[in-house]
């Protein structure tokens, strides 16, 4: 028997998150350089509840997102307060 590694677990507000930076990150203003969305990402991330599913199926995927709206609402929001961190203080000369 192998070890378990933790294999085929993920935590699917990592795609949340993403997929929304990614759409609105042109609207926000901020820096949309790689270092910044992953700023971004990094930063609402560990502000909102990780979701962590036993499958890679796209399916429960969309299934979760469309059940959760507040929680992409919340999402939005933090995306929104992170660029405006990001855009005072970028990791990088401006
Ligand atoms: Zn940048």
């Amino acid at each position: 028997m192998n070890e378990y590694n933790g294999q085929g677990v993920r935590n699917i507000m990592e795609d949340i998150v993403f997929e929304k930076m990614e759409s609105i990150v042109d609207s926000l203003g901020c820096c949309t350089c790689d270092k910044c969305k992953a700023d971004i990402a990094a930063y609402v991330l560990n502000h909102v509840t990780p979701r962590y599913v036993a499958s890679e199926k796209g399916e429960l995927f969309s299934k979760v997102q469309e059940l959760n709206q507040n929680s992409n609402t919340d999402v939005l929001r933090k995306i929104v307060s992170a660029s405006e961190i990001i855009k005072e203080k970028p990791r990088h000369e401006q």
